[in-house]
């Protein structure tokens, strides 16, 4: 089964699935949406940070009874390490995100940081600990300056523009005839994916968190815009732990550890040079995105012809 449907997963991975998916990252990572369940433990104490290393540990997780999600997941991520997860729509890249922000439970198994498992630990500390820059960032209808600075409370003018260009998306806001004071969201001044997105860094930046999960946007960027964030990605990343749920493999080549799942499972791990060489899924995924990217440059090229 697995020879069969491994390579429809990728089919649907490269191509339009992922992009299509109806996940509303931020919505899903969104606090209001934490499912009642979830609260302190008496007197938890806050997490106690020490580097910022994650393990998920032999975790079982559905999100409604008879309807497993994860399957007994084992997965370290090291203090200050970048470790991408990829695999089709669906495969559960995402809840992995979930349960470190502690948004769920797991069934059996436990996820920690820094060797503290999350259901014992203060929530509040913990979701102090993560920054979040989602896939689909939603602005509030308010200004720029508000909504970068929404990262970090009692944030000064300053300490927003600093976090602004490191993003490098200062420049672009001075652009702007109100600049920082400029309204964005639904009802403010559209701002294209990449822009947003950019955003979300440096409202992340600004935050500072040790601990950081990265949810790729799907939609497609120039190649620009992708080598701009692919460097802002690289920055936020520099010594904190980071989690990827990558969506373009290109992006992610560096990382420490990359992990491919499907189904639940975690199917192969490792540096993207040694699962190239195991020419298995990863390898084929890769293969794909290079024939989709290939086929994008065809169709801009016939688009372009009269
Ligand atoms: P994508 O690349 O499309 O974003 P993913 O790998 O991130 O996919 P997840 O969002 O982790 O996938 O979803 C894994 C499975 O869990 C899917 O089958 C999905 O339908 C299911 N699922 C996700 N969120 C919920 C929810 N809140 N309630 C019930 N099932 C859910």
């Amino acid at each position: 089964i697995i020879q069969i449907c491994l390579p429809l997963n990728a089919l649907g991975f490269v191509f339009r699935e992922a992009r299509d998916a109806l996940v509303n990252t931020e919505k899903l990572f969104g606090l209001l949406q934490q499912p009642v369940e979830i609260q302190d433990a008496p007197e938890a104490p806050p997490l106690k940070l020490a580097g910022g290393a994650v393990a998920f540990e032999q975790v079982h997780f559905g999100y409604e009874p008879g309807r497993p999600i994860l399957h007994d997941l084992s997965l370290e991520i090291g203090a200050g390490q970048t470790v991408a997860v990829v695999g089709g729509s669906g495969s559960g890249k995402s809840t992995l995100a979930r349960l470190l922000l502690r948004l769920y439970d797991p069934q059996q198994g436990r996820v920690t940081v820094d060797g503290q498992d999350l259901k014992h630990v203060q929530l509040d500390s913990l979701r102090r600990a993560v920054g979040v820059v989602p896939q689909d960032t939603v602005l509030f209808n308010d200004t720029i300056a508000y909504n970068i600075g929404y990262g970090r409370q009692g944030a000064g003018m300053a300490d927003i523009i600093a976090a602004a260009q490191a993003a490098q998306v200062h420049e672009f806001i001075m652009s702007l005839p109100e600049q920082y004071d400029t309204v964005v969201g639904e009802r403010g001044m559209k701002l294209s994916g990449g822009e947003k997105q950019r955003i979300a860094i440096a409202r992340a930046f600004l935050k500072n968190p040790p601990l950081m999960i990265f949810d790729e946007a799907t939609s497609a960027l120039d190649t620009r815009a992708e080598r701009a964030i692919q460097h802002e990605l690289d920055r936020i990343a520099q010594g904190r732990t980071t989690l990827i749920i990558a969506h373009r493999l290109s992006t992610i080549v560096g990382a420490d550890q990359i992990v491919v799942m499907d189904r639940g499972r975690i199917v192969e791990r490792g540096r993207h040079e040694e699962l190239l060489a195991k020419e298995g899924l990863y390898a084929q995924l890769w293969n794909l995105q290079l024939q989709q990217e290939q086929f994008e440059k065809l169709e801009r090229r016939m688009a372009r012809q009269p």
